[in-house]
């Protein structure tokens, strides 16, 4: 399969995920108004969802990014490795950490167990898409965008073969074999 050819569909528009992470960014900011609060942006698939995230977040922040890789083409590897860790201690700091898509629950359970060993004060975790079916380890969610299929998606910071990660909107593809 050419990574540059597929036929994608839109699955969810951009009208619905401006929507969606506005409600998501108006429940974080009640929740942490006059806290001090770290939001980690977990690269590299969660970039685009991150900074649209942050920007309905008002109240003070600070940003924080963490690297995970766990894919390869599209299967999870279930091996979970770090590519870039937070530049500073988060001990005693309210984290919420922002995840493209949760679908085995591999690397949520990974970050979650990660950041606890940490000890910050509070650990909220959002994602903007769960494949339920998928899942193969328990794993809580505070805040979900979408619920999906058991389906491969590419768009808004989702890649396949590192491409698509650029389009605006979240797109199923048509054609794989
Ligand atoms: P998990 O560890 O939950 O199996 O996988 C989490 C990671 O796998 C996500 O952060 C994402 O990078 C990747 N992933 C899982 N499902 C999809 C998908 O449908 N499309 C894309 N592009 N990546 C996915």
């Amino acid at each position: 399969m050419n990574a540059k050819n597929l036929q994608l569909s839109t699955y969810i528009s951009e009208e619905q995920l401006q929507k969606k992470i506005s409600e998501i960014g108006s429940i974080l900011t009640d929740k942490f108004m006059n806290k001090k609060v770290t939001v980690v942006c977990i690269l590299k698939g969660s970039f685009i969802f991150y900074s649209d995230l942050i920007r309905k977040i008002n109240t003070d922040i600070t940003c924080e990014f963490f690297g995970v890789s766990s894919y390869s083409g599209m299967t999870s590897t279930g091996e979970v490795k770090i590519t870039l860790d937070l530049t500073s201690p988060i001990s005693g700091q309210h984290i919420v950490l922002v995840e493209d898509i949760v679908d085995t629950g591999v690397t949520m359970d990974y970050l979650k167990k990660t950041i606890e060993a940490r000890n910050p004060a509070s650990l909220t975790t959002v994602a903007l898409l769960e494949k339920p079916e998928a899942l193969k380890v328990p794993c809580k969610l505070d805040h979900v965008g979408f619920q999906i299929t058991n389906e491969f998606v590419v768009g808004y910071g989702l890649d396949y073969q590192g491409y698509y990660r650029n389009l605006p909107y979240i797109a199923q593809v048509q054609n794989f074999q």
